[in-house]
C-alpha cells in the first residue's frame, strides 16, 4: 500500500503534502523499466543514510528551532522533510548534532584548543531539537541507538532516528565529554570536520572551503596521542570511528588502532575524483573482509565537487561505490547522501525523494538484489552489529582516564571562591600546599 502511494507519486511526478499544497519532484525515473523492481526492494529492505545536516538547517533559519518542528512535515527548505523522506523510501539516517568548526562561527580556539567556544551547547541543543521531531511526529519518527532498533523502526514502518557527532572540536578536549554523549546516544563521531582538533588532523577541503587540504599542525598529520586514546575509548563504547574529513595519516592510524570496523560516513573514492575528501586507493585497501583488513565500510557522498565538477550525476555516484567495492568488495559500501550540508547534489539525485533513481542504477549496472539490499542498509547495520559486538567484548575494561595534558583549569583552584570560603579547611590546606608547590616550581 504504502509504495502503491510512492509509485504513484513518482508516476505523476507530483507530491502533495498535508496542507495541499504540490511540490514538483523533478525528474521522471531515472530508468522507468526498473522502476517497480526498486519500489519493490525499498518496500522489502531499509535504505539507511549516514549523513544527513538537517538539525543544522533549523538552526540557520530559525528564531526558534523548537517551535518550528512542525514544519517538518511540509514542503521544508533544503533537502529533506517527511513527505519527501516517504517519498523518497528512506528508512533511516543519522543526523548530525553539530557545531561548526570555530573559526567559521567567529571564535578562535587558539594554537592548543584552549580557548572556550560554544560547541558543547551547540551539540546538545541539536540533540535536544532531534528528541523534539520524534516527540512531535512519534507515528513516524523513532529514535534507534542499534541495529535491532532499526530493523524495528522498518517493521512499524517509522523512520529510523541515529545521531551522529561530525568533528571532536565538539568534545572540548574531553573524552569525559564524549563518555557523556555516548550515553546520549550518539552513534558515530567523525575524527574531524575541515578543522584540526586536539584529536585529530583534518584534510581540510569539505563543502564550502577551497577543496585544498589544510596545513598540518600536528607531527605527522595523523592522531595525537589523546586522539589514539579516543579511538580506544569509541570502541568501549559502541561508538562508530567516523574517517570522513580527516587526513591520510589520521585515517590509516585510526583503521591500525581501532578494535572495530571504521565508517566514512560521506565520502567518495579519491581514484574516480581526486578530491581530498574521497578515500585514496592505499587506505580503501585497508578495509575488506581478508585477514589483516578492517571491515569497515564507505558511504558514499553525493555533493558534486566531490562527485566530478564537469559530471555530477548520480551515474558517476555510482562509478564511486563501484570502485570502492572493486577494492573492498560490494559488503563495505554504502550511501550517505550529506543532504542540507551541501549545496548542490548530483543530478538525478537532487533531493531525498530520488533514491528510488539510485535503486533503479543499481539494477541497471546488473548488482542482485541481496548486493543492492546491502548497499542500501543491511551493510550498515552488518557495521552496526560488528561495533556492539566489540563494545560487548569489552565491558570489562574500565573507562580512561587519559586527559588532555595541555588542560590548565586543573586543580581548579579557583573553584574555592572568595578568600577560599568555599572550601572545608582540609581541603583549604591542600590548596594551599598545591599552590606554594607550583610558585616553588
Ligand atoms: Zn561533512
Amino acid at each position: 500500500m504504502f509504495h502503491q502511494f510512492l509509485f504513484t507519486l513518482l508516476t505523476f511526478n507530483i507530491l502533495v503534502n498535508a496542507h495541499g499544497a504540490q511540490k514538483p519532484l523533478s525528474s521522471t525515473p531515472l530508468h522507468p523499466q526498473h522502476a517497480e523492481h526498486a519500489l519493490s526492494l525499498l518496500e522489502k529492505y531499509p535504505l539507511i543514510d549516514t549523513h544527513i545536516d538537517l538539525s543544522a538547517t533549523f538552526r540557520t533559519i530559525e528564531r526558534n528551532p523548537w517551535s518550528a518542528v512542525h514544519k517538518l512535515d511540509l514542503a521544508y527548505p533544503g533537502h529533506i522533510d517527511l513527505p519527501r523522506a516517504r517519498a523518497g523510501g528512506l528508512a533511516g539516517g543519522f543526523f548530525t548534532a553539530n557545531a561548526p568548526c570555530p573559526k567559521a562561527v567567529g571564535q578562535d580556539p587558539g594554537p592548543d584548543f584552549l580557548n572556550p567556544t560554544d560547541s558543547i551547547q551547540h551539540v546538545l541543543e541539536s540533540m535536544d531539537l532531534i528528541r523534539k521531531w520524534i516527540e512531535v511526529f512519534p507515528d513516524q519518527m523513532k529514535r534507534c541507538r542499534t541495529a535491532s532498533d532499526v530493523r524495528q523502526a522498518f517493521e512499524e514502518k517509522k523512520l529510523a532516528v541515529m545521531i551522529g557527532i561530525e568533528g571532536t572540536h565538539q568534545l572540548s578536549n574531553s573524552l569525559a565529554v564524549m563518555r557523556m554523549y555516548a550515553e546520549l546516544g550518539v552513534g558515530y563521531v567523525t575524527l574531524t570536520h575541515v578543522c584540526h582538533s586536539s584529536f585529530a588532523s583534518s584534510n581540510g577541503g569539505g563543502a564550502g572551503t577551497s577543496g585544498s587540504t589544510i596545513p598540518p599542525i600536528h607531527p605527522g598529520n595523523g592522531l595525537t596521542s589523546l586522539g589514539v586514546d579516543l579511538v580506544r575509548e569509541l570502541n568501549r563504547l559502541g561508538v562508530m570511528v567516523d574517517l570522513s574529513h580527516v587526513s591520510d595519516d589520521t585515517a590509516r592510524q585510526a583503521i591500525n588502532v581501532s578494535r572495530a570496523p571504521v565508517i566514512w560516513s560521506h565520502s567518495g573514492a579519491r581514484a574516480v575524483n581526486n578530491h581530498p575528501r574521497n578515500v585514496p586507493d592505499d587506505i580503501l585497501d585497508m578495509i575488506g573482509d581478508k585477514s589483516g583488513q578492517n571491515r569497515g565500510i564507505v558511504l558514499s557522498v553525493l555533493y558534486s565537487i566531490f562527485i566530478d565538477k564537469d559530471n555530477a550525476t548520480l551515474a558517476r555516484v555510482v562509478d564511486h561505490i563501484e570502485h570502492i567495492a572493486s577494492r573492498c568488495g560490494k559488503a563495505h559500501v554504502g550511501l550517505g547522501s550529506d543532504f542540507n550540508g551541501i549545496g548542490s547534489s548530483v543530478l538525478g539525485m537532487e533531493d531525498v525523494s530520488k533514491w528510488p533513481n539510485m535503486i533503479q542504477e543499481f539494477i541497471h549496472r546488473g548488482w542482485t538484489d541481496d548486493e543492492i539490499a546491502g548497499l542500501m542498509g543491511g551493510n550498515l547495520l552488518r557495521v552496526m552489529e560488528e561495533v556492539e559486538y566489540v563494545k560487548n567484548q569489552l565491558s570489562s575494561e574500565s573507562a580512561s582516564t587519559t586527559i588532555y595534558e595541555k588542560r590548565k583549569d586543573l586543580p581548579a583552584h579557583e573553584w574555592g571562591g572568595p578568600n577560599m570560603a568555599y572550601l572545608a579547611d582540609d581541603v583549604k590546606e591542600v590548596v594551599i600546599a598545591q599552590k606554594r608547590l607550583r610558585d616553588e616550581l
